[in-house]
């Protein structure tokens, strides 16, 4: 599986980006002991920018279609940090559905 994983504050992002497409796995929610993610969405670029911890997914190849969202570092400006939940890979898989 070629895949990127991004934390953002309440979700954790795997894009698969041989096949195009990623999904959210939801932080803090379980069901039946797993994890929830949502569907896989097909997306056109990922755009990681170091400066400011923000990332860009483009839905589509012109570019109008996009969702912005925020990682979440260690000291999150964001949440403020207290959402310390990691997945291991081992439960991105299971969570996703490969
Ligand atoms: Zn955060």
């Amino acid at each position: 599986m070629d895949t990127v994983i991004l934390e953002s504050c309440h979700s954790t992002w795997v894009f698969d980006s041989a096949r195009m497409r990623f999904c959210r796995i939801l932080k803090g929610i379980e069901f039946a002991k797993r994890s929830v993610s949502t569907e896989w969405r097909p997306y056109w670029d990922l755009e990681i920018n170091p400066g400011d911890e923000t990332f860009t997914v483009y839905l589509n190849a012109t570019r109008t279609r996009v969702i912005r969202s925020w990682r979440h570092t260690k000291d999150c400006v964001q949440c403020g940090g207290h959402e310390t939940t990691e997945l291991s890979l081992e439960d991105i898989r299971h969570a996703v559905h490969v």
